[in-house]
């Protein structure tokens, strides 16, 4: 049997039929569903009995199949999921993000591995506070926490704690990286930091991601992949499969 829970924050319908059925009730975030049939539309049942059709897009579902991402789709794929993370690496908040920067999470993990510190997440996908235009997407205020591919986050050692200003006094450009083979903690952030931004295009994720410390103003607790800058129709496209009661 599969199981789901509803991620529409603004609640979501529950209808008789897919697509153009009678609306018979509307499910509050994080519902409890038993699913029947999936498709675009998923078939499923409450807790309480009542059978009907909701979009596949807002369900969370607990047993997930791979799914294939194939370059250049849009929004097709865009699914907001709970990212578990594989070792104690990274801590904080619940990380819910879109499964397509889902491989980036990944790739950070190993990262924080390799340089070993860790990271407390303190935010992640975001709410948009008020409704959007197409005609006036403009990407200094779309904020890529909308559609889940941005992170904000302290890192941390054993010994100290780098916050925001802590990183903002961060020189991660600098390329006379220590050669030392224990690297004080301080080093180990920015070896961290500067594989983020200056090693991600190149890895295995092939993903430029930006750290909020380059931006102006200063971000330095920001990791994302700008999709808001680099492809600003798909960015456009998940914000409406995610918040369609945002967008215009
Ligand atoms: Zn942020």
């Amino acid at each position: 049997m599969k199981r789901g829970q509803t991620t529409a924050r603004a609640g979501l319908c529950l209808r008789d039929a897919p697509k153009v059925g009678n609306i018979i009730d509307a499910l509050k975030y994080g519902t409890q569903l038993e699913v029947l049939s999936q498709e675009t539309w998923l078939k499923v049942k409450t807790e309480n009995g009542q059978i009907g059709y909701v979009l596949a897009d807002y369900v969370e579902l607990s047993e997930l199949k791979a799914v294939a991402i194939e370059p250049g789709n849009t929004a097709q794929h865009t699914q907001i999921m709970t990212y578990h993370p594989k070792t104690s690496r990274i801590q904080g908040q619940p990380i819910r993000i879109d499964r397509q920067f889902e491989h980036v999470i990944e790739w950070l993990e190993e990262k924080l591995q390799q340089h070993d510190i860790s990271m407390w997440v303190t935010s992640s996908l975001r709410e948009p506070g008020k409704a959007v235009s197409a005609a006036v997407v403009n990407p200094a205020t779309l904020s890529n926490h909308f559609i889940g591919h941005a992170i904000d986050i302290n890192l941390f050692t054993e010994n100290q704690w780098f916050n925001s200003s802590k990183l903002n006094r961060l020189n991660i450009k600098d390329d006379s990286l220590q050669t030392s083979l224990t690297p004080s903690d301080e080093e180990r952030v920015r070896r961290f930091l500067h594989d983020v931004v200056y090693a991600s295009s190149a890895s295995k994720i092939q993903t430029t991601l930006r750290w909020g410390g380059n931006f102006s103003p200063s971000d330095p607790v920001h990791i994302d992949d700008g999709l808001n800058i680099w492809d600003n129709a798909k960015y456009y496209a998940k914000l409406r499969q995610i918040w369609p009661e945002y967008v215009l």
